[in-house]
């Protein structure tokens, strides 16, 4: 089943079932706390905090997601995206546990020709959160499924929060067995590669008070009880198509299919390079739906995770064997392996083929230059006896070179250095520092804008992911 199709029936489900279908977002999310959407249920969120009231008890959409902090499991795992799209459903105070049980076991198990996903009952697992005893008895009791394929979980994987106090309440997750092939049995509480977490319910029905990481006080119900899940879509397309990997789904594999034919490196041909490639269809892919919603290459905020990622897909492209410009044609099939699903991206190619082309030259300069650097920097150390590459020529790296950190670390580290991070990260605040005396000689006599700005920086720091975790991101 094609990631169009998979997309087209669960909009269709719920719809029939008296759900509001709401349009994806942009990946610009709208809300301070937020660099980019990480998960569908964003754009909700005013209607489960009780700031406005919700047009409609339920709703659905497939809403497209960017998740910086996975961006190392990229490639490694079989199903961590930087971007991917989560399909939703979601009750404001409509059906609750049940409901959102029922309904997501319908889904997933009817057959193919009713609409459904097909899914065969007896490779479905459950988690519910441990102390959640009411989740346990509907997935056994009314749903029917058998009692050893539900495992239960503590706080970190099966409760949700915002990460500050507000809403909060136990999940349960549906996950897929894919068999001996994917390492020991035992069910999704040991083996989560072979039990594939695909579907996130989240049960909201708490309100909770302060506190750091999963140590906080409930303090009391919610005025209404509702029902956030997120399914990821890939993960669906992953099991539906029978691939190994979510990056080889239709839309991703046409991508990885450019690589290897701009490259030269058969996909499969050793597990480096097999990574690699998995880590351009990704990045490309997640570069052109920003550029798609409109963020710019930059070094801050939005701008700076688009840039970091485009040149991790462009050095990947480099270390697979590419000596020249890749973009144009990585670009044009992102465009045509997404544009069924994003028709607007054909529509407005020209200006995200502009913007893709411009960072790629910008790059190609900056590696060329300080390559050279880095590489003599690399064989002083190294012949010197040292393993640590010094503070100071990553910070000359990046301050004349515009190479951005990750960049040195990992071209350190592909020859066998570290990276002195703390000395680099001084470095930095020193001339931060100068620059804002220096700024503040400038302007004497106007108004101090520090106090904005330390506002601004605390506001951008944090990433809310959606289900469960407050992460940091890159900035
Ligand atoms: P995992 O434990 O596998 O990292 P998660 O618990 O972080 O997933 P949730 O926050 O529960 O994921 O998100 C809901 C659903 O979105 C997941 O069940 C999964 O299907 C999908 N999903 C989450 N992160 C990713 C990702 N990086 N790439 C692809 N799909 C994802
Ligand atoms: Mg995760
Ligand atoms: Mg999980
Ligand atoms: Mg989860």
């Amino acid at each position: 089943m094609e990631s169009a199709e998979i997309r087209r029936r669960w909009l269709r489900f719920f719809e029939e079932r008296g759900h509001t279908v709401v349009p994806s977002a942009s990946l610009i999310a709208d809300d301070p706390t937020l660099l980019l959407v990480p998960a569908g249920m964003v754009p909700f969120k005013p209607y489960f905090l009780g700031e406005v009231k919700p047009p409609y008890a339920r709703a659905a959409s497939v809403q497209k997601c960017v998740r910086t902090p996975d961006i190392e499991e990229v490639g490694k795992t079989t199903r961590h995206g930087t971007f991917f799209q989560m399909c939703g459903n979601f009750s404001f105070g409509d059906y609750f546990k049940e409901g959102a049980a029922e309904l997501a076991w319908e889904l997933l198990t009817s057959a193919q020709e009713d609409g459904g996903y097909g899914l065969d009952p007896s490779r479905l697992w459950i988690t519910v959160y441990q102390e959640d005893d009411e989740a346990e008895r509907i997935w056994r009791d009314v749903v029917g499924v058998p009692a050893e394929r539900i495992q239960r979980l503590g706080k970190e994987e099966n409760y949700w929060d915002m990460g500050v106090p507000g809403p909060c309440g136990p999940c349960s997750e549906i996950n897929y067995d894919r068999g001996p092939e994917f390492g020991e049995e035992g069910g999704p509480a040991v083996n989560d590669e072979r039990y594939v977490e695909i579907w996130n319910l989240v049960f909201m029905q708490y309100v909770r008070g302060p506190g750091a990481g999963k140590d906080y006080p409930i303090l009391g119900d919610l005025p209404s009880r509702n029902i956030d899940t997120g399914l990821g879509l890939e993960r669906l397309a992953m099991i539906l198509q029978d691939v190994h990997n979510m990056f080889e789904i239709d839309t991703s594999r046409m991508v990885i299919d450019s690589a290897t034919a701009l490259t030269g490196v058969r996909y499969g041909a050793a597990e480096q390079s097999d990574v690699a490639l998995r880590v351009v269809a990704d990045h490309i892919r997640t570069a052109i739906m920003l550029i798609g919603d409109g963020v710019t290459p930059g070094n801050e905020g939005r701008g700076y995770v688009l840039r970091r990622i485009m040149r991790r897909a462009i050095r990947n492209m480099r270390i697979l064997g590419a000596t020249g410009p890749t973009v144009a044609e990585l670009t044009d099939t992102v465009i045509k392996a997404m544009s069924p699903q994003y028709p607007e991206l054909e529509e407005d190619r020209r200006r995200i083929e502009t913007v893709a082309l411009a960072e790629e030259a910008a790059f190609l300069k900056t590696l060329k230059a300080g390559t050279n650097i880095l590489d003599t920097a690399v064989s002083e150390t190294m012949s010197g006896g040292g393993t640590v590459l010094a503070g100071d020529k990553a910070f000359l790296l990046h301050d004349t070179w515009g190479f951005p950190i990750d960049l040195t670390l990992e071209m350190a580290a592909e020859q066998g250095l570290s990276v002195d991070e703390e000395s680099f990260r001084r470095l930095m605040k020193e001339q931060r520092e100068r620059a804002k005396a220096d700024a503040r000689a400038k302007k004497q006599g106007h108004a101090d804008l520090s106090a904005y700005r330390a506002v601004a920086d605390s506001a951008g720091a944090t990433v809310f992911t959606g289900y469960g975790h407050t992460e940091g991101e890159a900035a």
